[in-house]
């Protein structure tokens, strides 16, 4: 594609093909930077049928950015939760915070200056660019990358600087002539709808005639990918203090897996093999100041995340009674940010998937 005519010719096959194939989607139809960011940052890692609901409840929520500006960061990772990759949320609302402060509420109008924004990365800067203020910056994802690695024959594994300003200047020089906006939903269309990444539809694609890979057979192999590290394996035991009021939780504030979510009083070691009696006993001690408590069976789970498997075990311990609500039971507790919750309020605490599941299985509503 390294002439003006291959420019035109994948450009107006791309925009025909675009127009013969509308996808509509809630976020579609709105030139408000603010909920552009908002579907942009959601759909990033999740899948758009999941990202839907959660998007439409967030923009109810959250009508404006100075809105989302004034919410607790506890307050969004619980509206965040079951989407993963929390920092995503905190991004969020770091950036929310700034538009209002900085920019009087308004969102900046170009790639860069949209692009100093926390959590606000080359293609978020691009999207919102390009589709609420018309700038002419091509967006680039993986789905874009499939369909240039493809049609160009890039060979390299597509992660360097320099394949990405070699998809720049080719994409610069696609979408002269078009709408951006339009060109960059097309071209993200194409690599969702048709240009996929296990089957693509090549027999029926506009730009099979010019495509490299599918002209010498090499639509399987490209774009080529870098080996994936194996995952990190990590053990976290659980002790789950629970009485008939309701259960301790503990916050994690340190920066790893989950942070500003909730879980209960942990242990992270070697191994999945369960504690011993002795141990268990020390440690419920510890926590609840009374051996008025009954332990049952442990209770394993495993979540895998992308770079990390996690197995649990649950212990769980039904104490007679705790005392208070929602207070800090002891001092040693106390810093290690533990509280006892009543189960009335367990739904306002962010907590991950695995907890969540632990909480449905053991019928504690959340
Ligand atoms: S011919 Fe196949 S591989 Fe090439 S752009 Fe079209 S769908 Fe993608």
């Amino acid at each position: 594609m390294a002439e003006d005519g291959a420019f035109t010719f994948f450009r107006e096959s791309l925009m025909a093909w675009h127009f013969e194939n509308p996808r509509p989607l809630p976020w579609k139809e709105t030139d408000d930077p603010y909920k552009i960011w908002i579907s942009e940052i959601i759909l990033q890692q999740t899948r758009i049928i999941q990202g839907i609901p959660y998007y439409e409840r967030f923009v109810k929520k959250y009508p404006t950015v100075c809105d989302l500006a004034k919410a607790s960061e506890a307050e969004v990772l619980k509206d965040w939760q079951g989407l993963g990759y929390n920092s995503r949320a905190r991004n969020l609302r770091k950036a929310a915070i700034t538009v209002c402060e900085d920019h009087s509420g308004y969102f900046p109008g170009t790639y860069d200056d949209l692009i100093t924004l926390s959590g606000i990365g080359p293609y978020t800067a691009a999207a919102i660019a390009s589709f609420a203020f018309g700038e002419r910056v091509p967006v680039i994802d993986a789905n874009v990358i499939r369909i240039l690695c493809r049609y160009l024959g890039i060979e390299e594994v597509p992660v360097g600087r320099n394949v990405r300003l070699q998809m720049e200047s080719v994409l610069n020089d696609a979408m002269m002539g078009a709408d951006p906006a339009e060109f960059n939903q097309a071209i993200m269309n194409f690599g969702a709808l048709q240009c996929t990444p296990g089957k693509p539809d090549c027999a029926a694609c506009p730009l099979s005639d010019t495509c490299y890979a599918y002209n010498t057979d090499r639509v399987g192999e490209l774009p080529k990918t870098r080996k994936r590290k194996p995952r990190r394996e990590r053990f976290f035991h659980y002790l789950v203090l629970k009485s008939d009021e309701g259960v301790m939780i503990h916050h994690r504030t340190k920066k790893d897996i989950w942070e500003g979510m909730y879980d209960f009083p942990l242990k992270e070691l070697e191994s999945a093999l369960p504690l011993k009696l002795k141990q268990l006993n020390d440690w419920a001690v510890s926590l609840v100041n009374t051996e008025k408590y009954v332990l049952s069976d442990p209770v394993c789970d495993t979540q895998i995340l992308t770079h990390q498997k996690i197995s649990c075990v649950f212990y769980p311990c039904t104490v007679k009674s705790l005392p208070g609500s929602e207070t800090p039971l002891l001092e040693k507790a106390r810093t290690e940010e533990i509280f006892f919750v009543a189960n009335r309020n367990l739904h306002k605490f962010a907590v991950p998937k695995i907890i969540d599941c632990y909480f449905r299985v053991k019928s504690i509503l959340l």
